[in-house]
């Protein structure tokens, strides 16, 4: 097993065991060196239906032959990695052959989507370029097939090596995008401090996409490009693309207004999406928001446990606690005023809400239910009554569609209206209409936001264990988490685009458990550590076996996973 091999031995291996049971094939883990890489066959399947094996190739700098300036920098080298794992997608579908039973014949390498995330699926250093794939070993019905196996890795894998890693074989205009792209998406990201603003939309983005469940750019004569108005236009210099301008979105408080159908999710849905780079090309590859920012809204059902919720609900019917509030089906007000503490919590200075996904009686009360329901009757204090506090105490800026209620431009440093997809700033009129009007609602907000309260996760309640195994820990696609006994739903955790994210966030909640959880850490500090654990030592931390399929997340998304584990409980 320690012990290098050649290709010759692979393939005299492969027809010795030709026709035995696929056990057999357990034989060939280890590692191979071929005349232009080295291979490593880290995990064989046990069956043809099980998972598949997992190999690696590794090809040597002095073969592969990339230009440092493609990779010198962490930005240009995770645009650079995604660009090859993309390529290597596409020469695994060539070169996979699908025949057998199972898996057989299977090649494939987790593929990058719109987002541009780092991964475990391809490294590129001033060493090697290594890829990360699984490969279904091929079986008739389950017997090995040792020369159809020779054939797919002596044979169709160095042409596939060939054609997807080495730098002279690719597309060096492309390479060179996709790692220039996410160069200037990063720098952009982090100068939006310097200017005070959250978020950025260049001029001539691209922001609705194809459908629900196609995340590429709409097409078509009908697309409508952003162009910023100018009260907010600002400019950056980018280290490739050079000077851009587009829409500023200032600290504070901004609302998204217009009509029904004319773009305003679209907007809040890219500024969600903002928080992360975009292949060249996607549209959003230079909108940006705020690293932070985590989009908020009602999730009734989910479990609630022991968060502070004060600042917005209090004097429940029967005295129930609301500083240490616990629910295993929180309504949509409670969920959502969980959903921003929590947040709040982990240190975002972001808050995105859509009216179309939040609670009505957390957003507003108008003058009129006043009038009718005293404020003693009521335990919620609306969102309208928090979000200055929120900004002028805690520096937390909030972005919210409201097309149902003129009552936030009271509240508003900024109004920015959409009709037809074309953007306008309406802060001098909506402020005027304000002003108009008087004050026709009593602010509820008392005088001061309130406390955000630090949790202790006790680690004996996080459980990953399930029957004998000591770890049971699965995704279950992009939105659910198997952990232990228990499924945690992640539906609502929209910022969460991938399921290797969901993957790695299981593989990080066993970390942090094993590493950080100690019952004396608040949630917030055992998220930190685990989080600086990936940025110094990659996110192979998470797992040792050199596995391909893991992503990068936030530590909003991973802390999204603990407070919605049922079990959980606190010191
Ligand atoms: P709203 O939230 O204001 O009701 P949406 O953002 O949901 O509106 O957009 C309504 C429809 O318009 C969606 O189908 C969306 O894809 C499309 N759309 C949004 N922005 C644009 C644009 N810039 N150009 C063309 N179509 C767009
Ligand atoms: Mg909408």
């Amino acid at each position: 097993m320690n012990n290098w091999q050649s290709q010759q031995q692979l393939k005299q291996q492969l027809s010795r065991i030709d026709g035995r049971g696929y056990k057999a094939y357990k034989d060939i883990a280890g590692k191979y060196r071929f005349d232009d890489f080295d291979l490593f066959i880290d995990y064989v399947q046990g069956d043809p239906f099980a998972s598949p094996s997992r190999l690696r190739v590794r090809v040597s700098q002095q073969i592969a032959g990339y230009p440092t300036t493609l990779f010198n920098h962490n930005s240009r080298r995770i645009g650079l990695e995604a660009y090859i794992a993309a390529a290597f997608a596409q020469a695994c579908q060539t070169a996979a052959g699908r025949n057998g039973s199972g898996k057989s014949g299977l090649i494939a390498i987790d593929r990058p989507g719109q987002e541009l995330i780092e991964r475990t699926a391809v490294h590129i250093n001033t060493d090697f370029v290594e890829a990360r794939f699984v490969v279904g070993l091929p079986a008739r019905g389950r017997s090995v097939m040792g020369r159809a196996a020779a054939k797919m890795l002596c044979e169709d894998l160095p042409k596939l090596v060939n054609a997807a890693l080495i730098y002279a074989n690719g597309r060096p205009e492309v390479m060179r995008r996709f790692a220039e792209t996410n160069e200037d998406a990063d720098t952009l990201r982090q100068a939006l401090q310097e200017q005070n603003l959250v978020a950025f939309v260049a001029d001539d983005s691209i922001l609705p996409r194809r459908s629900g469940i196609d995340n590429r750019p709409l097409k078509g004569d009908n697309v409508v490009q952003f162009s910023s108005p100018e009260s907010l236009r600002v400019s950056f210099e980018l280290p490739n693309r050079g000077r851009v301008s587009g829409m500023g979105i200032p600290a504070g408080v901004t609302l998204i207004v217009g009509g029904g159908f004319h773009g305003k999710s679209t907007l809040l849905n890219a500024l969600e999406r903002g928080i992360y780079n975009h292949r060249p090309g996607d549209g959003r590859d230079l909108v940006v928001s705020d690293p932070t920012a985590v989009k908020i809204r009602a999730e009734d059902g989910r479990s609630v446990v022991g968060v502070n919720i004060s600042p917005f609900i209090n004097n429940l019917p029967h005295g129930r606690n609301t500083q240490n509030f616990s629910s295993e089906n929180a309504s949509g007000s409670t969920s959502q005023a969980a959903n921003i503490v929590e947040a709040l919590e982990l240190g975002s200075q972001l808050l995105l809400i859509d009216e179309d996904t939040a609670a009505t009686n957390f957003m507003i009360r108008d003058q009129r239910m006043q009038a009718l329901i005293a404020k003693d009757k009521e335990p919620i204090t609306p969102f309208i009554d928090k979000v200055r506090q929120l900004y002028d105490e805690h520096g937390v800026s909030t972005i919210l569609v409201i097309g149902g209620s003129g009552d936030y431009f009271e509240v508003a440093d900024h109004v920015i209206a959409l009709d037809s997809y074309h953007v306008h700033d309406v802060t001098s009129e909506a402020k005027e209409i304000a002003a108009q009007h008087g004050r026709p609602r009593t602010s509820e907000g008392g005088q001061s936001f309130g406390q955000i309260t630090a949790r202790i996760p006790t680690p004996k309640s996080l459980d990953p264990r399930k029957g004998r195994r000591d770890t049971n820990v699965k995704s279950r696609g992009v939105d659910g988490l198997q952990f232990g006994e228990e499924h945690i739903d992640l539906w609502s955790v929209s910022q969460l685009v991938d399921e290797s994210q969901t993957r790695a966030i299981g593989a990080a909640l066993v970390y942090a458990l094993d590493n950080h959880f100690d019952g004396r850490r608040s949630l917030a500090e055992a998220l930190d550590l685990t989080m600086q654990d990936i940025a110094n030592k990659g996110l192979d931390v998470l797992d040792r076996r050199y596995v391909g399929d893991l992503a990068a997340f936030r530590p909003f998304e991973l802390g999204a996973a603990v407070n919605r584990y049922r079990p959980l409980r606190l010191r």
